[in-house]
């Protein structure tokens, strides 16, 4: 099951009713090309963004519900749709629906591995019990919980520091990445580097696991985010926050001691939707950087260094607005404001993995690849393939999309081959 979430999640329809406009495929695709520098499968990702368009028919005859996105929820509005409820209420509304359907569920059942026959699924085993069928789908996911296989994906940085030690997962402890691994060492094609990731930048407050989405920190794009050493390292400004936010989690874990520091005056309150955790509050600047345990002096020189950079046109949020500094290095190239208003806020942040993208080889059946060469009746959907099509990079909802199209291929793949088995056997 997915985490609680009080906040909805999105997903990247593309019909009327809930956004406020349509997103063609080309603009969509154009976006996926961009954040993953071209690092993507376009059969496969066009398919995604195809099969977001038609899929919300499907999703309400399954029970789910669909709302208006929030105030708040900025640049979204277009190209978002937001589950009533969240992840929770989704997976619930699926799991009746799969009740009715005659699906047996089992919980707390961890699949240890599968027997196989070649390419072919013959049997999952849980424990000491072995399932046998004719088919199989395999959805459980990256393996961003599994904090020994995570080091040993980031490895030692030149500090000789291991930045994946101070990363905090958002979602379920339970994403081991256990059949990765094991159709992996099976002989399955893999796809993807196991370093790439969704990371987000989150509130360095949030629990290792399951703190879910209202951990996020959305302000930067409104302030500046400065490293442990008080300067800042990267354009705050450089896009709209949904295709910007999770690079903000590598960003942070390349800093020394894998922490960042958001720092927003009043200006920036109400114009994004606050964490659950209330941001560090000070009334000078002086005073936020000592509760923040940064340097003072340096991390004053930062912020007058800003504010005099920073030339103010006309503030829109909405737009690739005019405000941006002159002279500065980084830049910030939109939305540049002067700290200047208190009272004064600061987050800290850590990089907050929400999944990996190593990942199986797929195609367009979702078929599972021995050595180029597809499973007839082995199947994969979801983060567990979604570096298929996000090799990196990330924009706002695709990973729903492709959970919601690779699954809905997957089952039906699914249930061709077992159909066909049954036919051959019957004949
Ligand atoms: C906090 C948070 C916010 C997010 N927000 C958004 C958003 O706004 N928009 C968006 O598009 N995406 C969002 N995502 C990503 C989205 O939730 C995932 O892309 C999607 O859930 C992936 O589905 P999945 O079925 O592959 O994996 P999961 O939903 O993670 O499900 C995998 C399941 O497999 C189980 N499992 C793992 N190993 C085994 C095993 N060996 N045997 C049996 N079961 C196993 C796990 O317990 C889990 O229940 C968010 C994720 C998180 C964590």
């Amino acid at each position: 099951m997915k985490p609680t979430s009080p906040r909805p999640q999105s997903a990247v329809p593309t019909s009327r009713a809930i956004q406020t406009e349509t997103l063609p495929e080309e603009e969509f695709w154009q976006d996926l090309l961009k954040v993953t520098g071209g690092a993507t499968d376009e059969q496969l990702a066009r398919l995604v963004i195809r099969a977001s368009s038609d899929c919300r028919d499907w999703m309400r005859q399954h029970g789910v519900h669909f709302q208006a996105s929030l105030s708040g929820t900025l640049h979204l509005s277009r190209t978002n749709a937001f589950f009533m409820g969240g992840g929770k209420a989704l997976l619930n509304a699926y799991y009746r629906s799969a009740q009715r359907l005659g699906v047996q569920v089992r919980y707390n059942a961890s699949v240890d591995a599968l027997d196989l026959h070649a390419s072919r699924f013959v049997a999952a085993r849980i424990g000491g019990e072995r399932i046998e069928a004719r088919s199989c789908v395999m959805a459980c996911g990256g393996f961003e919980s599994n904090r020994a296989w995570m080091r040993e994906a980031w490895g030692q940085n030149e500090r000789g520091e291991w930045p994946a030690d101070n990363f905090l997962v958002r979602g379920t402890r339970f994403n081991q990445g256990v059949l990765l691994k094991h159709m992996m060492q099976a002989g399955a094609d893999s796809i993807g580097d196991p370093s790439q990731s969704h990371c987000v930048a989150i509130d360095a407050r949030a629990p290792l696991y399951d703190g879910g989405i209202v951990t996020r920190v959305d302000c930067v794009s409104l302030g500046v985010v400065l490293n442990r050493e008080a300067v800042r390292f990267y354009d705050e400004g450089e896009d709209f926050w949904p295709k910007r936010y999770a690079i903000w989690g590598r960003l942070v874990a390349l800093q020394p001691g894998q922490i960042g520091y958001c720092v927003i005056d009043s200006k920036a309150v109400g114009r994004f939707m606050p964490p659950v955790f209330p941001g560090t509050k000070a009334e000078g600047l002086p005073e936020l950087a000592q509760q923040l345990g940064l340097d003072p002096t340096i991390f004053m020189k930062t912020i007058s260094d800003f504010n005099a950079a920073c030339r103010v046109g006309s503030f829109d949020h909405t737009v690739l607005d005019d405000c941006r500094t002159e002279g500065l290095a980084p830049a910030k190239t939109h939305w540049a404001r002067p700290i200047d208003t208190p009272p004064f806020y600061g987050y800290a942040l850590r990089p907050g993995i929400t999944f990996t993208y190593l990942g199986l080889k797929t195609d367009a059946n979702a078929a599972v690849h021995f050595g180029g060469q597809p499973s007839g009746n082995l199947f994969v959907a979801g983060e567990m393939m979604a570096g298929n099509v996000l090799g990196k990079g990330y924009t706002a909802g695709v990973g729903m999309s492709i959970g919601t199209a690779f699954g809905r291929i997957a089952g039906t793949s699914a249930a061709r081959a077992a159909l066909d088995e049954r036919a051959c056997a019957a004949a």
